[in-house]
């Protein structure tokens, strides 16, 4: 594709860094508030960004943005969710009862580093490139179910950073805080 237009789910969270990063990448974005978002601009990416899954989870429904956007995930619409993103994606929440779109088979544990590591900064690989990692009461990503490609992993602890199934990034971490294109680069090549 050659210029795409990528949504960014702009209810509540860190919306903006992310169509900061696309903007040096050149692409364009909007900002998904309400429905009319949506029906009045091209779509050919989502990004559900981090902040507070419980909160934009309920948004999503109050705006009545929950089921368009379902269904535009499940048609193959390439997404990327960091942090709050990647729990709304989950299909498994294993320490809280619910789920949201639960398109990507990942079971996923909120706030999953406890108050003291609540935020850190890490660089890991990312598909085998070096890439600067901020974590903020970042959800852990416990097992990734079958098809799933695992793009980070810490080579020791083993812990899943990020994942990719099908039209489905999923990062646990916030790659739109540090000043590295790289993974939405990878995002908008999904496109
Ligand atoms: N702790 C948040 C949640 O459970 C996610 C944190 C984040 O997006 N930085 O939704």
């Amino acid at each position: 594709m050659n210029k795409p237009v990528i949504g960014v789910l702009a209810v509540q969270g860190a919306f903006i860094e992310h169509r900061q990063i696309l903007a040096k990448l050149g692409v364009e974005t909007f900002e998904i508030r309400q429905k009319a978002d949506l029906l009045n601009n091209p779509l050919d990416g989502l990004i559900l960004p981090g902040g507070e899954s419980t909160v934009q989870g309920k948004l999503l429904r109050e705006l009545d943005l929950f089921d368009l956007l379902l269904e535009k995930i499940q048609k193959g619409l390439p997404v990327f969710g960091t942090c709050a993103g990647l729990i709304l994606l989950a299909s498994h929440l294993s320490n809280d009862g619910n789920t949201y779109f639960g398109t990507l088979p990942v079971t996923v544990q909120r706030n999953a580093y406890g108050r003291q590591l609540g935020s850190f900064f890490t660089e890991q690989p990312f598909r085998g490139e070096v890439v600067p990692m901020t974590f903020i009461r970042a959800p852990l990503i416990e097992s990734a179910g079958e098809g799933v490609e695992v793009l980070a992993q810490d080579p020791e602890t083993k812990q899943i950073y990020a994942v990719r199934y099908k039209n489905q990034l999923g990062v646990s971490f916030h790659p739109e805080l540090n000043d590295d294109t790289r993974i939405h680069q990878y995002f908008v090549d999904m496109m």
